[in-house]
């Protein structure tokens, strides 16, 4: 483990130290349940949960009171999208989303589906980008909610959220955003940014595991949202559940770290400059905005996971759903038009500011002697040389 060079971090990241410090003393020194308030250690614990929720809010520009902590954006993704249909039914039916977005989203869909829901799939161009006119289009008065997340997990591609906002708020109709990839990496200001519903999971911007934050709008006419769980009626009966309060403290110190440098992206580029260098190498959604951490690179005529398994040295992601030992490729760049082959062939990298230099310069030199090798050995490659395939 020691001399891995750890490049999943759309997958998780590190806990920073000093988040980890701030949950210590939850775990063994006040190991109170928060909800306990007739004595000192339960009213501390409880403090320190709405401390974490003041930090959150903090860092959205939004009111502690729409803040509701849970276990992270699946549990989010799942009570908004089931919520939202059980209450909006007398309105309408319809949700629209995107091809693209995470399975959270799609699989939950799926299943409401079954129960009726009449779900729009929005398209994407090559680059993961939907047609604005289109959704505006799709959204009628049956249209009870839009689904688009603010940044992909693996293109790193950035939706346009602030226009995504006004078209659904000129509309009336509710847009919730899924910014699980997106929050850690820059500031969002929900008193700018009309997004009505908005999911995070700390374990993206280096705090814990199994926590997140779901934000919910007060409005004149309030947001109808059923709890997911049910039982002793925290978060005001949203969402049931002891404290989870070391985890919410580290939500909240993770929330104040997130830093503003360039020097992310700079190393970002330094590897898509020397990677993209190799012959048939190229880089998906490299012309629109992007997540400055992430980049998810086609190594055509070569599998990903045999690029990744001569490569042991580094912790990487093939972005795509590994089911009963087959590989799938991408649902993501499927969509975007990529053929499965060059899906098969691709690899993310995804950085964060624990990412140095010499990992890079060191990832490059594997990375190319790798495809150099694989290549070498390859009966694909030379009937592409020989051009007798495309
Ligand atoms: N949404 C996006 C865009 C993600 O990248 C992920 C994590 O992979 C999730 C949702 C699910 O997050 P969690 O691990 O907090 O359930």
């Amino acid at each position: 483990m020691k001399d891995l060079i750890y490049l999943d971090n759309n997958a998780t990241t590190r806990i920073m130290d000093d988040v980890w410090e701030t949950m210590v003393p939850y775990f063994i020194h006040n190991y109170a349940n928060a909800s306990s308030l007739y004595h000192s250690m339960g009213r501390e614990a409880n403090a320190a949960v709405e401390k974490a929720r003041i930090q959150v809010a903090q860092a959205l520009n939004c009111q502690t009171k729409e803040v509701f902590f849970n276990s992270g954006a699946t549990e989010s993704i799942n009570t908004v999208l089931k919520g939202i249909y059980k209450n909006y039914q007398s309105k309408g039916k319809h949700i629209i989303t995107v091809k693209t977005e995470h399975k959270a989203v799609l699989t939950t869909l799926q299943d409401l589906e079954k129960e009726g829901a009449l779900v729009t799939y929005l398209e994407v161009d090559h680059t993961g980008k939907i047609d604005l006119s289109m959704l505006e289009k799709h959204i009628t008065p049956q249209t009870i909610l839009v689904c688009i997340m603010a940044a992909n997990n693996e293109t790193g591609y950035i939706h346009p959220i602030d226009e995504i906002s006004a078209i659904c708020n000129r509309k009336d109709c509710l847009y919730f955003c899924d910014a699980t990839q997106y929050i850690g990496k820059f500031q969002l200001d929900l008193a700018q940014t009309p997004i009505d519903i908005l999911c995070l999971s700390a374990h993206k911007l280096h705090g814990p595991k199994g926590i997140g934050a779901l934000f919910i709008r007060r409005k004149s006419k309030p947001i109808q949202i059923s709890a997911l769980i049910a039982g002793g009626g925290q978060e005001h009966g949203f969402r049931a559940g002891t404290y989870n309060v070391p985890n919410i403290v580290g939500l909240g110190a993770a929330m104040v770290h997130i830093p503003h440098d360039d020097a992310i992206m700079q190393l970002r580029n330094d590897l898509e400059n020397a990677l993209s260098a190799i012959p048939e190498v190229y880089i998906h959604a490299k012309e629109v905005s992007r997540l400055p951490n992430t980049t998810s690179i086609c190594f055509r005529h070569i599998l990903a996971s045999e690029l990744m398994t001569h490569c042991p040295q580094l912790a990487l992601s093939s972005g795509s759903a590994c089911v009963s030992g087959t590989r799938d490729p991408s649902h993501v760049l499927l969509a975007m038009g990529i053929s499965k082959e060059d899906a098969l062939a691709t690899v993310r990298f995804s950085l964060s500011r624990l990412t140095t230099k010499q990992e890079i310069y060191t990832t490059i030199i594997l990375i190319t002697a790798a495809v150099k090798k694989i290549r070498e050995h390859s009966p694909i490659w030379q009937l592409f040389q020989a051009g007798l395939i495309t």
